[in-house]
């Protein structure tokens, strides 16, 4: 794994989110009014139900919640990827307003990934990594000031940072969606920093709403592999990762 600080938080979701699915639900199947439709998911087994949603298809039920994130220490490049998902919501921190100066860095340098395979490379090939984050940095700063500095430098300085350069990102996706992100982003085919954040995020939505996310992940945990030619082609070992015999 790369050199990460990746940090991501459950930061709100639906609250009792299985229950708000199964009274969604019951509404579709039951001649019941909305006043009453707590009192008919109450007792009754609302796993078994959601398992049954899940299995048919029924998959407009689960949109009713949503999870909201907190990530940090991910790289613009993931930036990029994750921001593809369009039934999600973003907000990024700006590189227009929060300048990058070396003086406004707790290290005296923006904060960055450093890809996994060059850390395999070891020390040597992290040292020469880390001095062309460095001379960005210069020049980063050289543009700030030529610039003028303050906001509306930074709004055209920023052209010169990486897709290295570390962002922090609240992300809000509904069940139905995260389950389609999961899909995939935890495959094996997909780049490591979002697979690793994706893996991450399924961890902590597996915790709030077990049921709604008990089978998601990869493709293969439920059905063939979608991906053909280019397959990994380690399905039972990836089903075994995700607890799957
Ligand atoms: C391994 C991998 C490699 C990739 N490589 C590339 C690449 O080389 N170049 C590249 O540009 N992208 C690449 N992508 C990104 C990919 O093309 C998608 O943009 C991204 O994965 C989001 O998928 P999505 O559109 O299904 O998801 P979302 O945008 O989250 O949409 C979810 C679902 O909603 C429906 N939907 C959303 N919007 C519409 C719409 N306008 N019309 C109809 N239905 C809609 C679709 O069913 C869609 O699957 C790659 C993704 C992966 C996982």
């Amino acid at each position: 794994m790369g050199k990460t600080n990746l940090k991501v938080r459950l930061l709100k979701h639906t609250p009792e989110p299985e229950k708000t699915i199964a009274m969604a639900a019951r509404l579709c199947y039951s001649p019941s009014k909305i006043d009453d439709l707590a009192e008919s998911v109450a007792g009754k087994d609302q796993q078994a139900f959601i398992a049954k949603l899940l299995e048919m298809g029924h998959l407009t039920t689960i949109e009713h919640v949503s999870f909201t994130f907190g990530i940090e220490g991910v790289s613009r490049s993931l930036l990029a990827q994750i921001t593809r998902h369009r039934i999600a919501s973003f907000s990024v921190q700006s590189q227009r307003y929060v300048g990058e100066t070396r003086d406004q860095n707790r290290q005296g340098s923006f904060e960055y990934v450093v890809p996994e395979t060059i850390f395999a490379l070891g020390t040597e090939a992290v040292k020469e990594f880390e001095e062309q984050m460095s001379q960005i940095q210069q020049w980063y700063d050289g543009w700030v000031e030529k610039l003028g500095g303050g906001r509306e430098a930074y709004e055209d300085a920023r052209f010169v940072l990486p897709n290295a350069a570390e962002t922090k990102i609240v992300v809000t996706m509904n069940a139905r969606e995260l389950r389609h992100f999961f899909n995939l982003r935890c495959c094996q085919r997909a780049q490591w920093e979002i697979r690793r954040l994706a893996e991450e995020m399924l961890n902590l939505v597996k915790e709030a709403a077990p049921t709604v996310f008990a089978d998601a992940g990869p493709e293969c945990l439920v059905g063939p592999c979608p991906e053909g030619k280019l397959s990994c082609g380690k399905r039972a070992e990836v089903r075994k990762r995700f607890g799957l015999n």
